[in-house]
């Protein structure tokens, strides 16, 4: 039998990345894929999420591996090093065995391209070649009227110099960073197997299938291979919530972006932030097929929550006022639509279920102070929210488990809902 006890590569096959923000959460997401084709990345965490939580690379696959051992896991599985935005980044999760790297060169994209005349594109673009910031000065020299036959009944062609131009300003310099990015994994994995994703999903605008085939076209020009490319799609995907935005214009460009991801690579469409897209799930299982991986995380925490309001009613509630006292400060790094007044003040024990984890404002209010409330945020006779929770969930270990499968597999079920697997 092969040891599965370390993490691995996946390939292009289907993934599904369960964040696990208490390093608990294993077990669940494990009863949930078993027996589905889909591999599970079961330590996944970005640096920004280990700093909100106070935790190390280590402790985050450490928390994987036990429950492998434990469950006697024997399906390949990975770990993902999630939004590395520096060397010093991807050094410290090679050097604990990441399997899966993802590179997040959000900082060098330019997001006021969108705003800009022509004439002052141009003006940028010959700037940005005496300044070294892209990989190459013959760009759009390169593109400029070039078609490509993605599909079939797809044929994309920089046809518009505008255009062309926008998509050099706002990825350029980032694909530049995100090839750098890309030796120094090579470089910390050596002779260890990874697998590489590239998102550029953070950004203030959406990815458009054009601009996704000149980063696709440019990965494959400079030889970084990457086995998932995650864009930032049309409409909106807020934390812990279903898709909002125009479905049919979303399939529209999925079909597109799919097919790109075929052309360029073949990788695998990543939808990050995937947490709760449930009416969009069936069309992206169905568009592509094998190839997909969806990441998942705040999901786990709320059904952490949900164990809480249904075996302790009392720390909840406290856990509640916490998140409410917090949140508009910590809602700030976040797109989310939800304000305080969405939630009454005062809800009665039988509702704090339906208000907090099932309406759409009060998930999020619980999701963004995910941080807050696991580092610092203390119950009123001054204990950790955090030790409280985890020993909960501990003594609840079949209920979490339970919520997870239930929760996490309704996520699967609905990718594979129209596929023939
Ligand atoms: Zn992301």
């Amino acid at each position: 039998m092969i040891n599965n006890k370390k993490p691995s590569v996946l390939g292009l096959k289907r993934s599904f990345g369960f964040g696990d923000r208490l390093g608990l959460a294993t077990p669940g997401h494990m009863d949930s894929i078993a027996g589905k084709p889909f591999s599970g990345i079961f330590a996944q965490q970005s640096i920004r999420e280990l700093n909100r939580t106070n935790r190390q690379p280590s402790d985050v696959i450490n928390a994987a591996i036990n429950a492998v051992e434990q469950e006697g896991w024997v399906q390949p599985w990975g770990a993902d090093a999630d939004h590395l935005q520096n060397r010093e980044d991807v050094f410290r999760m090679a050097n604990v065995g990441y399997t899966f790297y993802t590179i997040d060169p959000s900082n060098y994209v330019n997001n006021t391209a969108d705003l800009l005349s022509p004439d002052v594109l141009q003006d940028i673009y010959q700037k940005l070649i005496s300044q070294n910031k892209l990989e190459s000065s013959d760009l759009l020299e390169r593109y400029l009227g070039v078609s490509y036959q993605i599909a079939d009944s797809i044929n994309l062609t920089f046809d518009d110099r505008t255009v062309l131009l926008k998509a050099i300003f706002k990825y350029g310099n980032a694909l530049k960073y995100a090839k750098k990015m890309y030796n120094w994994i090579c470089e910390a994995c050596h002779n260890n197997p990874y697998e590489v994703e590239i998102s550029v999903d953070e950004t203030d605008t959406p990815t458009t299938p054009l601009e996704h085939l000149f980063i696709g076209l440019e990965l494959k020009r400079m030889g970084v291979k990457v086995v998932s490319l995650a864009p930032r799609f049309i409409g909106a995907f807020e934390k812990g919530i279903d898709y909002k935005g125009n479905i049919s214009e979303f399939e529209k460009q999925y079909i597109q972006h799919a097919a790109i991801a075929k052309y360029c690579g073949p990788y695998k469409i990543s939808i990050h932030s995937g947490s709760d897209k449930f009416s969009i799930y069936p069309i992206i299982g169905r568009i592509s097929g094998e190839q997909i991986h969806v990441k998942t995380a705040g999901t786990s925490y709320l059904e952490a929550l949900r164990v809480i309001c249904i075996t302790d009613i009392l720390l909840f509630r406290e856990v509640v006022t916490y998140c409410r006292s917090r949140f508009n400060k910590d809602k700030k790094s976040y797109h989310i639509s939800a304000e305080l007044n969405h939630i009454p003040e005062r809800v009665e024990d039988h509702d704090l279920e339906d208000w907090y984890l099932s309406n759409e404002s009060g998930r999020q209010i619980l999701h963004v102070t995910f941080g807050s409330v696991l580092v610092g945020g203390k119950s009123s006779d001054g204990k950790p929210f955090k030790d409280l929770i985890i020993s909960n969930l501990l003594k609840n270990d079949q209920l979490y488990r339970e919520v997870l499968q239930k929760h996490l597999g309704k996520h699967i079920d609905l990718l594979l809902s129209e596929t023939n697997s």
